[in-house]
């Protein structure tokens, strides 16, 4: 295929991370402990590695089987605070699949994400192990797979280090991969809802994640001055592959040192970047908007700030403009893609970073804008972005019927964005017609809520929109119902009932924030098909008439 034709360095991501390409050195920090202060240098990531990948073999696990990890940005191995890098890079080192869980998933949440990637053990954080028994046993994984990542107080599981096996060897062999093992080796498993329907895996290929970083490099002229150190705030998730990639695998990559944060919030972010005078913060627009508008921010010294990158979600032009006034030694660089796209489409340099852009195309990208009938688009004028490259996903996991509505048989992944791009190459998004919402950074598929929803006893019909909130700069899920007749005469206390019904359901951030409203009737379409737009159109009319 035209796009597989470059060949990169390495075939293993694992080999990759390891190389050091910067030249740092060896008992540099690599990854610190924002709360420890503990850190682990390239010497120690390359035994831990070692120790997991030889470790995974001698518990049975052969390559191409998946690990799943469900525990939050830090834990203990080894007596040491120190973060997911190595579990990750053991597990992908070993030629294996490393699948994160959302930390905040509920039961049938982490049932799914097992049952779809076939994880043949779990590791979980011990706050997390009575979900992940339940969800484990309902998908049929043996509780003697689960193990915690630290030593759990009640003793329920064994802990992870007891399948370590001994690894002093200085150098680290990950296995070797052919170019098209490379290509077709699932490295993450990772999970979104695409343009519709419920989660699905979504198998991003070691060449994927190499083809990412090795360009990420280059257009960000990282290479050019490698007396830049950068140093840089792990805040976001790194089970979203956009922190896997801002956080992880460029910064790995590029011999940064990550202070890992494991829980986020405005202070414990300034504090970390004035402490340890971070340069580089990969941030989502709540944080920003935290960063602008929160008080207590100029009590901190931020002088060290470099470069924030700013994704996963809208963000408004003012708020950039706002950063910008306040923070003028710093770059606020906005980017936009998918976790099907490994996961950058546009990025933005300080010489084109236009307050209202996303930024132009990653160099090994192709794209094209298209009107509903699959017509091109000139300069300037909305339609939905199509993208192939390097960097597209090999599809979703035994889900042939998704991968085939994602990619087309020209290789041309749909978005599901509505975006224009002007003549100099800038990209602006305008809106998205898939179904999906994104709280602060996250992904909330409205099916999966409407048919939880559909299961409570006070709904007899519902449809899930999102709603924009300016102050928190992030959209809000939000359930029109239909109550059963006999409910009716309760219509003032049920929104609340169901509020709390479906609180206990789902993750944190699925929970209905915007609200539920009643209604007589959802818009559907003669086939039955919900019309979330005409939904939007009356929650805007409500909005006036407050
Ligand atoms: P995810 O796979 O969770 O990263 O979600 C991808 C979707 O998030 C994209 O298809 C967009 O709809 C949205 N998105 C990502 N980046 C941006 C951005 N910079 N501005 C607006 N929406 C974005």
């Amino acid at each position: 295929m035209e796009m597989y034709t470059k060949n990169y360095p390495f075939t293993n991501i694992a080999d990759m991370m390891l190389s050091n390409p910067m030249g740092r050195a060896e008992h540099e920090p690599l990854f610190i402990d924002a709360h420890t202060g503990e850190s682990i240098t390239l010497f120690h990531l390359r035994r831990m590695v070692g120790s997991i990948h030889f470790g995974l073999n001698k518990l049975g696990l052969k390559k191409g089987d998946t690990v799943c990890l469900y525990s939050p940005n830090n834990h203990d191995i080894f007596d040491v605070q120190i973060n997911m890098a190595p579990i990750y890079i053991g597990v992908m080192s070993a030629g294996m699949t490393i699948s994160p869980a959302n930390t905040s998933y509920v039961t049938s949440e982490l049932q799914r994400q097992l049952e779809v990637s076939e994880a043949k053990i779990l590791i979980s954080h011990p706050n997390n192990l009575d979900t992940a028994f339940e969800a484990a046993a309902a998908a049929g994984l043996p509780r003697s797979n689960i193990f915690s990542v630290i030593h759990d107080p009640k003793k329920r599981v064994p802990i992870w280090s007891d399948i370590l096996i001994d690894y002093n060897e200085p150098e680290l062999s990950p296995i070797k991969l052919t170019h098209d093992e490379s290509v077709n080796t699932t490295a993450y498993l990772c999970f979104s809802s695409g343009t519709t329907g419920n989660s699905k895996g979504v198998m991003t290929s070691h060449y994927n994640c190499i083809a990412m970083v090795q360009e990420s490099n280059t257009f960000s002229g990282i290479f050019a001055d490698p007396s830049v150190k950068k140093i840089i705030a792990g805040v976001i998730p790194l089970y979203h592959f956009s922190g896997i990639h801002r956080v992880f695998n460029v910064g790995i990559a590029q011999g940064a040192t990550t202070i890992i944060v494991e829980k986020y919030s405005v202070t414990t972010v300034c504090e970390v970047i004035q402490r340890f005078k971070v340069t580089d913060l990969p941030s989502a627009p709540p944080i920003i908007i935290h960063l602008v508008n929160n008080p207590k921010v100029d009590k901190y010294n931020l002088s060290s700030l470099r470069t924030l990158t700013c994704g996963s979600a809208p963000i408004a032009p003012s708020v950039v403009t706002r950063f910008h006034e306040k923070f003028n030694h710093a770059a606020l660089l906005q980017g936009y893609g998918m976790t099907e796209v490994s996961p950058a489409i546009t990025y933005q340099l300080p010489s084109f970073a236009r307050p209202d852009s996303v930024g132009r195309l990653v160099p090994m990208m192709k794209a094209k804008i298209v009107d509903e009938n699959g017509n091109e688009l000139g300069n300037n004028e909305a339609g939905e972005l199509l993208v192939k490259g390097p960097n597209v996903m090999l599809g979703y996991k035994d889900d042939n019927e998704s991968t085939a509505n994602a990619i087309d048989k020209d290789n041309w992944l749909h978005t599901g964005d509505i975006l224009k791009r002007d003549e100099e190459g800038n990209y602006y998004i305008v809106d998205r017609i898939k179904e999906l919402i994104k709280y602060k950074g996250f992904q909330v598929a409205p099916v999966e809520l409407e048919s939880i929803l559909m299961q409570c006893p006070y709904v007899a019909d519902a449809g899930v929109i999102g709603v924009y909130d300016e102050a928190q700069g992030t959209e809000l899920p939000l359930a029109f119902v239909v109550l059963p007749e006999s409910y009716k005469s309760q219509s003032n206390s049920l929104p609340e009932k169901i509020n709390i019904w479906v609180d206990k359901r789902v993750a944190n951030h699925k929970r209905l924030r915007g609200g539920v409203r009643i209604i007589d009737e959802i818009p559907k379409n003669p086939a039955g098909k919900i019309l979330r737009k005409n939904m939007k159109r009356i929650y805007e009319k409500q909005q006036k008439e407050l």
